[in-house]
């Protein structure tokens, strides 16, 4: 018998010489920056002064000249901007549209996203149309100068090994990148660039997504995300003892966070979760409170910038990540904290 033809034909492999730089896809809503898009330009320069090339910042929107000076402030030496009413509010196809446009015209190597509802959506329409690579959720990006390949590392197989892919034979390679992973990179005041200004080319009419409406989700998942005090509940705490840790947090003016079983236990929502499943969390205190400290739960977390993990098995794997740990069971510490902080 014959063997089928593919469905799908193979694209000739793009000649790898023709892309060049390091572009970082600026997201914004309603005209305000998500700060993963600073973060990861913190994180692009790192890899464009190892590549010797330039970093760019690539601004989609509707009135968003304002973000310009912005991306040059975060690191960037050039920006791309398609300024255009059709790009008021997100819709796939427009900024689809846009974002390979200048792909194409001006071909990148390199192409970070931050791994956002808005960046997952965009960058796998992206990377399905250039019909390159993507790796989704990284968690560490680095460049072999020589290769110039992008080394694009992320937990796989359930978060059981950290896997680091390349992309070798399609250009641009492309990554995203969860809020809170990569550090944020100084603002430079001051600094400027190349600004190139494009057209989009795509009418309203020619669109086929309206949307109707939009609802704004409630804050809890937001307010986690941005919260400088965590404190966060696992299995250990158990349902009686679960609001002594609301009462903690509250004491601390800080947010419950929640490890999966324990939103699994229906003592917290599916907002307050924290791992890779959840959400990337990066306060300065993470109190870690009956969370045995899987991998899962520690991708979402670790990066902290003090943990706290109180635990009453002294061999619990979060003991190995925290700066401070105390062995003991969970409904005579938090009381104990509880009564402590209030008289502080
Ligand atoms: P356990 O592992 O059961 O730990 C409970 C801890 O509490 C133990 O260390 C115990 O010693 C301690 N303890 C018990 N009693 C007390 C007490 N009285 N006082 C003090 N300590 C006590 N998990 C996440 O958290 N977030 C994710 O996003 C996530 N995503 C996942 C994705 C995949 C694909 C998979 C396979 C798993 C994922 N998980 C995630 C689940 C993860 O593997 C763990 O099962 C989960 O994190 C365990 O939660 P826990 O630490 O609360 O519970």
């Amino acid at each position: 018998a014959t063997p089928a033809e593919p469905a799908v034909k193979k694209a000739a492999p793009a000649a790898e010489g023709d892309y060049q730089g390091v572009w970082v896809f600026v997201e914004q809503m309603e005209g305000e920056a998500a700060p993963v898009s600073w973060e990861l330009m913190g994180e692009g320069r790192k890899l464009a002064d190892k590549l010797g090339v330039e970093l760019a910042g690539v601004i989609l929107g509707a009135q968003v000249e304002h973000l310009v000076p912005e991306a040059f402030a975060y690191g960037a030496d050039k920006v791309y901007i398609i300024d255009d009413p059709v790009l008021a509010r997100y819709r796939t196809e427009p900024y689809l549209h846009g974002l390979v446009k200048l792909i194409r015209q001006y071909r990148p190597e390199i192409v970070l996203m931050g791994a956002t509802t808005l960046g997952r959506d965009l960058s796998g329409t992206v990377a399905t149309e250039l019909r390159t690579g993507l790796t989704a959720d990284c968690t560490v990006l680095d460049i072999n100068p020589e290769t110039r390949l992008l080394e694009q590392t992320r937990p796989a197989f359930g978060g059981n090994i950290m896997a680091t892919i390349l992309c070798r034979t399609r250009r641009p390679q492309m990554a995203t990148v969860r809020p809170r992973v990569m550090a944020m990179p100084p603002r430079q005041e001051g600094r400027s660039g190349q600004v190139i200004r494009e057209e989009l080319g795509l009418k309203e009419e020619e669109i086929q997504t309206k949307v109707l409406e939009y609802i704004t989700a409630g804050a809890a998942g937001v307010y986690l995300d941005k919260a400088e005090i965590i404190v966060a509940g696992g299995r250990g705490v158990g349902a009686k003892n679960w609001p002594l840790l609301e009462e903690l947090a509250r004491v601390l003016g800080g947010t419950v966070g929640a490890s999966r079983a324990a939103v699994e236990a229906g003592w917290a929502s599916p907002a307050q979760q924290v791992g890779q499943t959840g959400y990337t969390v990066r306060p300065k205190v993470y109190f870690a409170v009956g969370i045995s400290g899987a991998i899962q739960h520690l991708v979402g977390m670790q990066t902290s910038d003090t943990i706290v993990a109180i635990n009453n098995d002294a061999n619990a794997p979060i003991f190995k990540i925290a700066d401070y740990g105390i062995v003991g069971d969970a409904a005579q510490i938090l009381p104990a904290l509880v009564e402590n902080f209030k008289q502080q």
